[in-house]
């Protein structure tokens, strides 16, 4: 079991992050965020995917000025990403966002910085201080060039001043493209403060190579006990990377849900292991499944009895058929044809 790092809590919307609450996923739009509608969309189809919260870009008055729209239909809390400019962050404070996320060092002045700390506390809501190894200050870059030292550095920093202002609503991120160094980042702050964690490798890829870049960053740390929330980021639909955030999640058993147990197929494979398995997962993706359940899609009798009698339902495949198996017993035999219906109408007498 992994033991978490207890850090304090703050709540975004209604989702709480950090002292014991799970690890929340989140995920951000990439629709053009003036197109209420068309980000709406996208929200709605993360929130169905399990997503926990969002995040919206918003680069100019118009994409602040869309924001009623999302957020009165919003299922999920909106967080608003702002850089650059304290005015689009104070007018989205005023339009109800749950939470913004900033990085302070490219605010400008900390006249600006305070005036979105005081429109945060009015409001009473969060402030992720959002440090990327992209946009360090200047002097803490000489100081320490681009290491995981300049990130705690620069975070800290930020933190020594939203605390002069009396302002502990926040959480910390610390990203880098490099997986190393945001593991290293992250173990560093994790130790210096107990403000909660929002974890990400940042620009991690396509879906291919940021899955596993992420999975290796986000879930190093999660492992290891650090991170109160998560954001994959990859260059591919938002809901894809919920679709990663949750999995990564149930991998460290750190989110009920289903598992499933899928062979390799090899040489002695005599069905399509491959395509039912993928319409199986699609399948039980769809059911929403919050509790631990276990499916086992198996090539063959020699580990596949095995595994499937030790999960709550599953399948042994043989030539053109299947076993059935639901909690250690067979149930029947079924023609491949017939495998998925079977074995997801066999699933549903246990949720
Ligand atoms: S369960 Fe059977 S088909 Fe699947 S990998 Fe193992 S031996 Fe091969």
């Amino acid at each position: 079991m992994i033991k978490r790092k207890k850090t304090r809590q703050i709540a975004v919307g209604e989702v709480k992050i950090g002292g014991n609450a799970p690890v929340s996923v989140q995920s951000m739009t990439n629709t053009d965020t003036r197109d209420a509608e068309k980000t709406l969309e996208q929200i709605q189809q993360c929130a169905a995917h399990g997503c926990d919260i969002i995040r919206v870009a918003l680069p100019d008055m118009k994409a602040v000025e869309a924001l009623p729209e999302i957020l009165d239909e919003s299922p999920i809390p909106v967080i608003g990403d702002i850089h650059f400019n304290h005015e689009l962050a104070v007018k989205s404070i005023e339009k109800g966002v749950q939470c913004i996320r900033i990085n302070p060092g490219n605010i400008g002045s900390s006249e600006k910085v305070k005036k979105v700390i005081d429109a945060a506390k009015t409001a009473n809501i969060p402030i992720r201080i959002g440090v990327n190894a992209g946009s360090l200050e200047r002097d803490i870059k000489e100081q320490y060039g681009i290491t995981a030292d300049a990130l705690v550095e620069s975070a800290l920093r930020h933190v020594r001043y939203f605390e002069s202002q009396n302002f502990y609503n926040i959480k910390l991120s610390l990203k880098s493209s490099s997986v190393p160094l945001t593991i290293e980042a992250y173990r560093n702050i994790s130790e210096k403060c107990d403000f909660p964690l929002h974890l990400g490798v940042t620009e991690a890829g396509t879906a291919f190579s940021g899955t596993i870049r992420s999975s290796i960053g986000i879930g190093t740390l999660l492992a290891e006990g650090i991170g109160d929330t998560i954001r994959v980021s990859l260059a591919d639909e938002p809901v894809e990377e919920v679709k990663v955030g949750l999995e990564l999640l149930r991998a460290l058993d750190l989110r009920k849900g289903p598992h499933l147990i899928v062979c390799p197929t090899c040489g002695r494979t005599e069905i399509d292991i491959i395509s039912i398995a993928k319409k199986v997962e699609e399948k039980v993706r769809k059911l929403r499944i919050e509790k631990n359940i276990s499916i086992a899609v198996m090539g063959c009798v020699v580990n596949g009895p095995g595994e499937a009698e030790e999960a709550d339902v599953g399948i042994a495949g043989g030539k053109g058929q299947a076993v059935l198996f639901k909690k250690g017993k067979i149930i029947r035999k079924i023609p491949e044809q017939e495998i998925v219906t079977e074995l997801l109408k066999e699933l549903q007498t246990i949720l």
